[in-house]
């Protein structure tokens, strides 16, 4: 039988994971996580260079105006593989600051202008001329011709709709212990030690009413061994 390797992530015993609260500040002024390099231009400068790009459209466009003050800009550090991504509802794009790294600099400044030209197109479909709300928003495709037009309007009229760059892939955290189920021999892998008590979540869920129970609980053994066990139930031994 083929098993998934895909192991049970929802461990008995372990706190949830926080979500993480959106980064307000610019990252230069927060500890770094990792070794990346700091993004060479700010966020603030970043916020600005887009504002000017709405200012110039604000000309011929009324309802631009409404939008240029609310635009903010950040790094944020825990976007994966996505360049950069757009929030409507507070008119804030985060640009994922391994773009930094990239041999082109010009990257980020198209990122920038892709994910404003999402927060345009909203924008539009949800005003009038005169930058008053519609009663009845307009509903648009996120790369639909909405946002084509957005993006010839801010210079980038080529504009692929996939934003996942070719990043730098992030590295890889490789286990350092393993725990298998004694019950139905389910194997987990952790950068991290296991909290004590942590039971395997689907046996406690099918034979206990997701209820903690010790016959499921996870028991170490050698990295080595697990990784052996994983590699041949990959290749459907
Ligand atoms: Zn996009
Ligand atoms: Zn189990």
């Amino acid at each position: 039988m083929h098993h998934e390797q895909q192991l049970p992530l929802d461990l008995f015993g372990e706190p949830p994971i926080p979500t993480p609260p959106p980064a307000e500040t610019p990252p230069h002024a927060q500890t770094p996580r990792t070794k990346q390099p700091l993004p060479p231009i700010s966020a603030e400068a970043l916020t600005r260079d887009a504002q000017r790009r709405l200012k110039e459209l604000a000309r011929t466009e009324a309802r631009i105006a409404t939008l240029i003050p609310r635009i903010r800009v950040i790094w944020y550090h825990r976007l994966q593989n996505s360049a950069g991504r757009a929030h409507f509802q507070d008119s804030r794009i985060e640009l994922n600051p391994r773009l930094a790294t990239l041999s082109d600099p010009s990257e980020i400044e198209r990122t920038l202008l892709h994910e404003l030209a999402h927060l345009l197109s909203w924008h539009r479909s949800i005003t009038k001329a005169d930058g008053t709300p519609l009663s009845r928003p307009r509903k648009i495709d996120a790369h639909g011709p909405e946002w084509r037009q957005a993006c010839t309007d801010l210079g980038i009229p080529n504009e692929p709709r996939c934003h996942t760059l070719e990043l730098a892939p992030r590295r890889k955290v490789k286990p350092k212990y393993a725990f298998i189920c004694p019950h139905c021999k389910e194997h987990l892998l952790r950068v991290r030690p296991l909290a004590r008590h942590s039971a395997c979540a689907p046996c406690c869920k099918r034979h206990n009413k997701g209820k903690f129970d010790a016959r499921y609980e996870f028991v170490p053994i050698p990295l080595q061994d697990a990784l052996h066990t994983l590699a041949l139930r990959e290749n459907g031994m």
